[in-house]
């Protein structure tokens, strides 16, 4: 691949696709056309892989998701298919600015955070590996909200990424199907018929995903709502013409907007409407591709592995046996080892609050077979399994449905799938002790080291060269040249270079300044009490009260970065985030302490601020309470790229310690076990608080106004809740995390030492790959082999 071809290809795309001038291109316009001339580089090998696949008669993995945080795309495909540099070259003889191409393009936030950028993360792992993979999910219109502050609060704005063209997908208007809601179950020759009341149509916009080097591409299928009748002429010819526009409007709602929180109760109907509308229209997209090759619908767990990320699609258990039973005319019990065969599914919480339940009532209501259906599982289970029960007070509970017809469940780490098997799923384990097996969560090296942080990946590829891109465990080579001063010394320079782009960045965007040498201490997740954000916060007041009282003190500065969105009804949440910005307004503007503290928080988070923020942090703050945090990603990006955790023995992080050794990992904080335990004693915090005049004194700052111009109410309830239920052990753990705080300060101080320790980070987070993970789904869960790379686009 030459670059004048790719010019050529950009500039043909700019003329004939987009009907521009180039002398009155705008950057929009050349993004677009070097989207397209990227897209083309990927559709001969997507086109190859699907012919092997059908070739193969390989078998196939559908990875059925709610939510995909892909963020942008452009770079990603570059850097895949090895035109990265080429299209470097073509812009800068173009005299335009790359980087600012590359920035144009919108962030595709068709997720909440962890587990939709694992979905992301997963399909790029499937093409990579050559497996053959699809994605389902929904098209949604709006993705999760864009935030903004005002006065240091959360404003949230529709995001509207797809106001401009999504130039990666491609429609498939005969991909498409009516699914029903509502209406009545009859019986027909001893059969069940569903008559559904209400149907739209889902149509299927497929965006091609590439693996490493371009060898292998597998499809993220979307799903979008249309109206089976566009208007109603009746009453458009009767001048009604709002009531005519009716059926489109509601059709269209299904796919306009993602949920900004799994645990609201609003929208229930919806929401329930969405994950049935992806759910079916994937199985029916299914069942239609394994019939055009194969005859014999009892072979479908041979060619067929689904994947249910959380409960969201649970409800392809009782759809996949009614397809089976009622329209296939299956008896009931073969159809449930069919579907059986094929499902499995993936936990992600604890958090009770968090597992899915739905009412009967609106259960019934919506999908009045798929209930019945429940019931003949619930009682088929209970026969051979006495003692358990999908549905429970009048509720149909998602997780026991998920578990008792998924061949395998999962956890996403370690310690999460030891806690639920005595936890959330304790007696469905003791009957089925076979079923959960372990699948600790990965990240993509690609997009979170190579793309992301091309100076760390060039350091590591002159040293070792770029097999650690398709086999990151190959980073341990690394080892022996962290002995290297020269080395080191580049990796340190490294990480000050990353740090000075970031720098500049925020005192462009917020008009902050901060020292590239002082400590980047980042902590960017959902905003979430179980997180501990306001743990975070307080030890920064705490902190910073000490550096007032002794201002002559030789402290090691630090900037203390904060990242991410609230749901919009969380309360808590929302006034974690006026506190942090609150806090920063004062510790940024005080005259006193500004060379050692500042506190910065960009608004909002999102993958694309998160490739920005991890390359440039020499401190990544995993700091939640022990049992509460499935796995965590975050934890990986950042070691990976030579951060340092101060964390506490929770998801993931048990193993990241495991792998980069606990002389490399700033540990904090109750166990899990401790945490249960200490839960149970009365008054905890009030005891924690009385024992450490540092947090009483921090605490005491949030009563007394002094980050509210006075106002002694406005952080109340967040003061009240650290000194009184404290659920989450705030106050419990906080002595214990200034300790380790302090001793992340002396230890940033002996920089040859933290230059090691981060570089074996880097060189022993390879594990942590979503490669690794995928492999271990393919071997353990999905009995799917990876099929033979094709070709390889960047040597040719
Ligand atoms: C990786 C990632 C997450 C998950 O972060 P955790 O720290 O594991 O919660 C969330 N949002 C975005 C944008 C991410 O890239």
């Amino acid at each position: 691949m030459s670059t004048s071809a790719l010019k050529d290809s950009v500039l043909s795309h700019l003329k004939y696709s987009l009907g521009k001038d180039p002398e009155h291109a705008t950057t929009y316009d050349w993004r677009v056309a070097l989207s397209l001339a990227a897209r083309d580089r990927i559709v001969d090998p997507w086109f190859e892989s699907t012919r092997a696949t059908y070739r193969a008669d390989a078998k196939r993995v559908y990875y059925l998701s709610m939510e995909f945080l892909i963020g942008r795309l452009l770079e990603d495909a570059l850097v895949n298919t090895g035109v990265y540099d080429d299209a470097k070259a073509v812009f800068d003889d173009l005299g335009l600015n790359f980087g600012e191409i590359l920035h144009d393009e919108p962030d595709a936030a068709l997720g909440n955070g962890g587990l939709g950028r694992l979905a992301a993360c997963f399909l790029e792992s499937l093409s990579t590996l050559g497996i053959p993979a699809m994605g389902y999910g929904i098209r949604y219109e709006h993705g999760l909200f864009r935030q903004r502050f005002e006065g240091g609060r959360q404003v949230e704005e529709a995001e509207d990424w797809l106001t401009q063209e999504h130039v990666w997908e491609f429609e498939r208007p005969e991909a498409a199907f009516e699914i029903g809601f509502g209406g009545q179950v009859y019986e027909n020759g001893g059969r069940a018929v569903w008559r559904p009341q209400e149907a739209v149509i889902a149509q299927a916009f497929d965006t091609p995903v590439v693996g490493w080097k371009g060898e292998w591409a597998n499809t993220l299928r979307l799903w979008g709502a249309l109206p089976k009748t566009v208007l109603d002429l009746q009453r458009f010819n009767a001048g009604d013409y709002a009531a005519a526009a009716e059926p489109e409007a509601l059709a269209r709602t299904i796919s306009r907007v993602l949920y900004p929180d799994d645990t609201t109760e609003e929208g229930k109907h919806l929401r329930l409407k969405q994950e049935y509308f992806f759910t079916a229209a994937s199985l029916r997209d299914l069942i239609r591709r394994f019939e055009a090759e194969h005859d014999d619908l009892r072979d479908l767990p041979k060619r067929v592995a689904i994947q249910l990320n959380d409960t969201h699609p649970a409800i392809a258990g009782p759809e996949l046996v009614r397809i089976l039973h009622d329209e296939r005319g299956m008896e009931f019990e073969t159809a449930m080892e069919i579907a059986r065969g094929c499902l499995n599914y993936t936990n992600h919480t604890l958090l009770p609050e968090a597992l899915e339940r739905w009412s009967d009532g609106l259960m019934g209501y919506l999908l009045p077979r798929h209930l019945q259906l429940i019931e003949r599982i619930d009682t088929a289970h209970q026969t051979q399994h006495p003692g358990i029960a999908i549905r429970e007070h009048g509720e149909v509970k998602m997780g026991e449905l998920s578990f008792i017809m998924a061949n395998r469940v999962n956890g996403v780490s370690a310690l999460h799938s030891d806690l639920m098997k005595v936890t959330v799923f304790k007696d469905l384990h003791d009957m089925h002790p076979d079923r959960i097996v372990n699948q600790t969560n990965g990240v993509t090296p690609r997009r979170w080291l190579r793309t992301c942080n091309p100076r760390l990946s060039g350091l590591i590829t002159d040293a070792i060269g770029d097999g650690w891109i398709k086999d990151a465990e190959r980073l341990s080579e690394l080892e022996p040249h962290v002995n290297d001063a020269g080395f080191l010394d580049r990796f340190v320079q490294a990480k000050r270079e990353n740090k000075v782009d970031l720098g500049q960045w925020i005192a462009e965007s917020m008009g902050i300044s901060v020292d590239p040498d002082a400590m980047f201490d980042v902590q960017i997740k959902r905003i979430h009490e179980y997180k501990r954000q306001h743990l975070n916060i307080l030890e920064t007041i705490a902190l910073w009260q000490e550096m007032r009282d002794n201002p002559n003190g030789d402290w090691t500065p630090r900037v203390k970065i904060f990242g991410g969105k609230a749901a919009p009804g969380y309360v808590f949440a929302k006034e974690i985030i006026y506190l942090i910005n609150s806090v920063a307004s004062v510790i940024n503007n005080d005259p006193v302490t500004s060379k050692w503290l500042k506190v910065v928080y960009p608004a909002n988070y999102n993958v694309t601020l998160a490739e920005r923020l991890i390359p440039a942090a020499n401190l990544s703050e995993q700091i939640s309470t022990a049992g509460k945090e499935a796995s965590g990603t975050g934890n990986m990006k950042f070691a990976l790229n030579g951060a340092l955790t101060i964390g506490t023995l929770d998801g993931a992080n048990v193993e990241i310690r495991e792998h980069v050794g606990a002389d490399n990992f700033f540990l904090f904080g109750m166990t899990a076990e401790e945490v249960m335990e200490r839960r149970t004693v009365e008054g905890h915090a009030w005891d924690a608080i009385s024992k450490d005049p540092r947090l009483a004194r921090a605490v005491d700052a949030l009563r007394n106004g002094t980050f509210a111009g006075g106002d002694h109410d406005r952080f109340r309830g967040i003061a009240d809740n650290i000194s009184g239920p404290d659920y989450f052990l705030v106050a419990s753990d906080f002595s214990d995390y200034w300790r380790a705080s302090r001793e992340v300060d002396q230890a940033f101080r002996d920089t040859g030492h933290w230059a090691r320790m981060a570089a074996l980070n880097t060189a022993r987070s390879g594990w942590f790959s979503s490669d690794r993970t995928i492999r271990s789904y393919a071997s353990e869960i999905w009995d799917a082999l990876p099929s033979k790379p094709l070709r390889n686009i960047a040597a040719e």
